[in-house]
């Protein structure tokens, strides 16, 4: 069974793990690329404000 993202995106997220950058959260901006969503045709749906 697949999680849903990319090997790529795994990839590149453990090559940034390394040199210490992390990821911002695509909720609060931009798509990150991790293929989630259109692997399982799904979008964020936030459930109300957030602090
Ligand atoms: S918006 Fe969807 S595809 Fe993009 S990073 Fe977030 S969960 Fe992954």
């Amino acid at each position: 069974m697949s999680p849903g993202c990319t090997r790529g995106f795994l990839e590149r997220e453990y090559r940034r793990s390394l040199e210490g950058v992390t990821t911002p959260d695509c909720t609060r901006t931009s798509c990150t690329g991790c293929g989630i969503c259109p692997t399982l045709h799904v979008k964020n749906v936030l459930m109300g404000d957030r602090a």
